[in-house]
């Protein structure tokens, strides 16, 4: 039976961010007896350590490792601040080579006193200055649109079309999307825009959590799957439609999980995700 119960894991990923509480190896252990597959490892928990060393961690604890976040925020009126986020993607790059990921996450960013074209613009030429460096590395980028609450400073990108269009102007192998529940369910054109990404072969991760009504806190407030009211069955049979058999990865900030006895949440995670995902 627990053989049975465990195969239900094989595409369950957990992101450090949602057990912050615990440092990368604590995370690791308790995800593999947990039954966990995937880690997306966060680049906070990298600090301070051999980060080869790591990623040979992650995978003698039978962890696949399926992507580091996160790069990004390239957006700012100044150009010099433009040019040190080009280099820490470059930095995010050879982190990723390091710990044997083969995806970057980007959070794309934006400057609040420019229009939001303007940082597009930006984040667009950000990812083509790094490229090179990304296929030298073999190491994809994932475009990750935000919900619109955070067009301000986090994303100017904010919709799976915007994501799209960005995806197929830069138009490499070493360019996609990730498409997150919580940033993309309410969008009444999600279904075809998922169709479109998988058409152009740009779908490279899928998250999930759930959004809480109502939600107290515009970042550290998200829910567990089950919680809340985004159809992430739906959405997920419309991505798994498309033809993407890769992780189903459990992306939960949340000051009151934190809070929790971790193991006690990692248990509630593997419910939920029988569940509702
Ligand atoms: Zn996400």
């Amino acid at each position: 039976m627990s053989t049975g119960a465990l195969e239900d894991l094989s595409r369950l990923c957990v992101h450090t961010i949602t057990t912050k509480p615990w440092d990368i190896v604590t995370a690791a252990k308790n995800y593999a007896a947990a039954g966990v597959k995937g880690i997306t490892v966060w680049r906070d928990t990298l600090e301070g350590r051999d980060i080869k060393q790591t990623g040979n961690m992650l995978r003698e604890e039978g962890l696949n490792i399926v992507s580091l976040c996160r790069g990004g925020f390239f957006p700012a009126a100044d150009k010099s601040k433009r040019k040190i986020a080009i280099d820490d993607n470059r930095k995010a790059i050879e982190e990723a080579a390091a710990l044997g990921t083969p995806l970057i996450v980007l959070v794309c960013g934006a400057d609040p006193t420019q229009s939001l074209d303007d940082s597009r613009q930006q984040i667009q030429d950000g990812i083509a200055a790094v490229l090179d460096e990304a296929s030298a590395a073999g190491v994809k980028l994932a475009i990750e649109p935000l919900h619109p609450m955070y067009a301000d400073t986090r994303s100017a990108i904010n919709t799976l079309a915007q994501a799209n269009d960005m995806a197929e102007a830069l138009n490499s192998p070493w360019v996609g999307v990730a498409v997150d529940v919580y940033h993309l369910w309410w969008d009444p054109s999600l279904e075809q825009e998922i169709k479109r990404c998988g058409q152009h072969h740009n779908l490279l991760a899928f998250h999930v959590c759930d959004w809480n009504v109502p939600t107290t806190d515009m970042l550290l407030d998200r829910g567990l799957m089950g919680e809340g009211c985004i159809p992430i069955r739906k959405i997920r049979s419309w991505v798994e439609a498309t033809g993407f058999n890769g992780f189903n990865e459990v992306e939960i900030f949340s000051t009151r999980f934190w809070k929790e006895d971790q193991s006690a949440f990692l248990q509630k995670i593997i419910k939920a995700y029988r569940e509702h995902v």
